[in-house]
């Protein structure tokens, strides 16, 4: 049995209760993070928080917690859950109040912190690589916000499940976005492109570990807008996520990508990915 953090008390899930005009259900009002943690450690924390506080920002929520309020909650979620790994999804909504629109006068936020089990990509689909479809990026302009009201997101993802693929690549107006929650790179003649961070996607944390790694690693790497003729034409296509890390796409819509096996940038970035979270297993939470 899981334990749960709701409104400054652990407790376990199955005690945990939210009253039925929750914000947060009532609209989507809200925002949430997940942060991996291995063996025990937080992994780019620091990054994290950063990334709620744009989040609260963007919905004009005051974040309830400073920063070290926030790793001391976190950390007791961690202790009072069984695996060494985990992931952490941490939730906070406008609150309760009577259903109105505009937003309620000196209400409580609710917040909501859960470990699950974080399991590693399985061995076989690092070796295949993964299937992926495109579809229009119909999702609204504040991307960047990472938004519990996430309906357009599951519309986007089912339809890769449908096609039994693990992703769905947005595109709008021509140009690649992200996926439907992960980011995506494209390789072409050895040279790693990725799109902007902007108003149109989420500023992955593991976005921009990849591009920390090339950078150091003399991959050469430019942020630019991709077009979908560079995607559909890639050598190479990365996903990246905190849950499956970095993985090679070698399908796109039933088209073989480059020569359909994982290429040597996805082999390089993947072993320098592992051997980054083994630096941060070894104590350092920054
Ligand atoms: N974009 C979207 C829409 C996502 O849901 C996610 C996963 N949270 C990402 C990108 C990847 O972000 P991260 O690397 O921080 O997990």
């Amino acid at each position: 049995m899981s334990t749960i953090y709701l409104n400054g008390k652990l407790m376990p899930i199955e005690e945990a209760c939210i009253p039925v005009l929750d914000r947060g259900f009532i609209f989507g009002d809200g925002v949430y993070e997940l942060i991996p943690v291995y063996s025990r450690k937080l992994f780019r924390l620091h990054h994290h928080l950063h990334r709620l506080q744009h989040s609260f920002d963007g919905i004009r929520l005051m974040n309830p917690y400073s920063n070290a309020q926030w790793q001391d909650l976190l950390e007791q979620v961690i202790a009072n859950n069984k695996t060494e790994d985990q992931s952490l999804y941490l939730h906070v909504t406008r609150g309760v109040a009577k259903r109105d629109h505009a937003f309620p006068q000196n209400t409580p936020p609710t917040v909501f912190v859960m470990s699950n089990p974080l399991l590693a990509p399985p061995q076989e689909l690092l070796l295949s690589g993964v299937a992926a479809i495109c579809a229009i990026d119909n999702r609204w302009i504040r991307c960047d916000i990472k938004a519990i009201s996430l309906l357009p997101n599951v519309l986007l993802r089912q339809l890769a499940v449908d096609a039994n693929a693990i992703e769905t690549i947005l595109i709008r107006d021509g140009f690649l976005t992200e996926g439907a929650a992960s980011n995506i790179f494209v390789i072409k003649d050895k040279v790693l492109l990725a799109p902007p961070k902007n108003h149109l996607m989420l500023a992955g944390i593991t976005y921009d570990v990849v591009l920390e790694l090339a950078a150091e690693n003399n991959i050469a790497y430019e942020v630019r807008e991709i077009s979908e003729d560079e995607l559909r034409h890639a050598d190479e296509i990365l996903l990246t996520s905190s849950t499956k890390e970095i993985m090679a796409v070698t399908r796109l819509d039933d088209e073989q990508v480059g020569d359909g096996k994982p290429g040597a940038i996805f082999k390089q970035l993947h072993q320098l990915y592992q051997h980054y979270k083994a630096t941060i297993m070894r104590g350092n939470t920054a």
